[in-house]
């Protein structure tokens, strides 16, 4: 059998978080609404309203093309793109074709092994969104509630060369879109929609095959085995002398499948024009620059930084720069004990992030301040309390809202440092147990082991062990 490589491009639709709708003040969010509730005469396409532009999505659209590292563009322009459609009622859309808010443009991935793979943008407009149609007691029903929200509409080159790397594209780009704040990128609610094109050729080939469309891959997991499916059908195709024909095929996530749509003829002519009720969005050099200058440290940049400014692991820095709000967590805590980054990291890799999936809150939502989790790691390093309190008092914060300090002190939570009262508690140990002091004072010394339990034991967890240590080998000097 001949080697094949696979050839993919993704087309996204992101969903902007905006207040409002992006040619009305009807609301952008209107998940949990009874349908066509969320409507006004504008995004029903009523005869003669005029659109209004959201500036907010103007602002929102051109961030994500400088996280996108594309061209903003000074002048983009909107465009009426024509078709027939239930949920379309005004018979068009409006959206970007000829001058588009970003041009260019690339996504670079961070793949498992390391390697880094840019993936390039050839397309990124506004437009707005239509509504949708579903079928109910066998009628085809219009909710016209998600009609003028505000999308992006995201299409790579077609640089993606497995199922894998389509999910990890799919992945990194959810990531970034929550961490600059612009879509809240949830799959399942629609607000991140991806369509795939899939082709074969030769490895080694340069030409570009005739490519099937795959719609509806809306989570990561669909995008992986859609991908990978659907190019094993078209490898064994040619492989048995077939030819891969242009079709649009529909992923099924429920049962796994891809089942054939319609064969595509060509273009559609949707008989673009210019939207004449709309004035050209202009931007500035200023307000470019500005938009440019409030884009945050992104997800990889903060990742590296991590690994040579705090030595954390790689996995570490990954885990911690997973979500913009607990990596801004780690950097105040770090900033409030410089001396300890490892340390507070592992505290925030293990027990703070079960506290998070425990409580269901992110890491800005915690009662547990940055200052409180130190203040623990703090006490512990100073031997104040043991590891075990240490846990404890998280979760203790985290319920109560009281400080570490006050929570250690009210529940004498606090490690016995005081030398004279825990020498006349081991003295009293010691003196219970004749033979085994015997054992030990004979050569015996692998028994300081359970001497150190049976004083932890007595304290209930709460004597310092290095003071004990030092207790335990005076006293038992002969
Ligand atoms: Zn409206």
């Amino acid at each position: 059998m001949k080697e094949y490589e696979i050839i993919v491009g993704l087309e996204t639709h992101i969903q902007l978080n905006t207040e409002t709708k992006i040619f009305c003040a009807c609301k952008a969010d209107s998940w949990e609404a009874e349908p066509n509730t969320n409507v006004c005469p504008v995004c029903t396409g009523q005869p003669g309203v005029l659109p209004r532009l959201n500036a907010e999505a103007v602002q929102k659209g051109a961030l994500l093309a400088a996280a996108m590292h594309a061209e903003i563009n000074p002048c983009s322009i909107f465009d009426r793109k024509h078709y027939f459609y239930p949920d379309l009622p005004k018979g068009f859309q409006i959206t970007q074709l000829f001058e588009p808010i970003g041009k260019g443009g690339y996504l670079d991935l961070y793949m498992p092994d390391g390697e880094i793979k840019r993936v390039r943008i050839n397309k990124m407009h506004l437009e707005e969104d239509a509504g949708k149609t579903k079928l109910e007691h066998g009628q085809r029903m219009v909710d016209l509630n998600r009609g003028g929200v505000p999308l992006v509409e995201m299409v790579t080159e077609p640089d993606l060369r497995s199922g894998e790397e389509a999910a990890q594209y799919l992945s990194q780009l959810r990531e970034l879109l929550r961490w600059i704040g612009v879509s809240e990128a949830d799959m399942e609610r629609g607000h991140l929609r991806c369509d795939a094109n899939v082709s074969i050729r030769e490895k080694g080939s340069t030409a570009f095959n005739t490519k099937t469309e795959i719609k509806n891959v809306n989570s990561i997991d669909s995008v992986r085995q859609a991908i990978t499916q659907e190019a094993k059908r078209q490898i064994e195709l040619v492989e048995s002398g077939g030819k891969v024909e242009q079709y649009t095929l529909d992923w099924d996530a429920d049962t796994g499948k891809l089942s054939m749509m319609r064969s595509k003829e060509g273009e559609a002519d949707y008989r673009y024009f210019r939207e004449p009720d709309l004035q050209p969005v202009i931007l500035s050099n200023a307000e470019i620059e500005a938009i440019k200058a409030s884009l945050p440290e992104l997800p990889y940049a903060r990742r590296r930084r991590f690994v040579e400014e705090y030595q954390l692991s790689a996995y570490d820095a990954e885990v911690l720069t997973s979500e913009r709000g607990l990596s801004d967590y780690f950097e105040e805590a770090v900033a409030l004990y410089a001396k300890e980054p490892k340390t507070i990291s592992n505290w925030m890799m293990n027990d703070m992030i079960r506290l998070m999936n425990d409580t269901g809150k992110s890491a800005k939502g915690l009662v547990l301040k940055p200052a409180a989790l130190v203040e623990i790691v703090k006490l512990i390093d100073d031997g104040k309390i043991n590891a075990a309190t240490g846990k404890s008092l998280l979760v203790k914060v985290e319920q109560t809202g009281k400080s570490p300090a006050t929570i250690v002190e009210e529940e004498s939570l606090g490690l016995i440092a005081d030398a004279d009262s825990l020498r006349k508690q081991i003295e009293t140990i010691l003196a219970g147990a004749p033979n085994e002091v015997a054992a030990y004072r004979g050569g015996k010394e692998t028994l300081m082991g359970w001497f150190v339990g049976q004083v932890m034991r007595a304290t209930r967890g709460k004597a310092d062990p290095k003071l004990t240590r030092e207790i335990l080998l005076e006293l038992l000097k002969d």
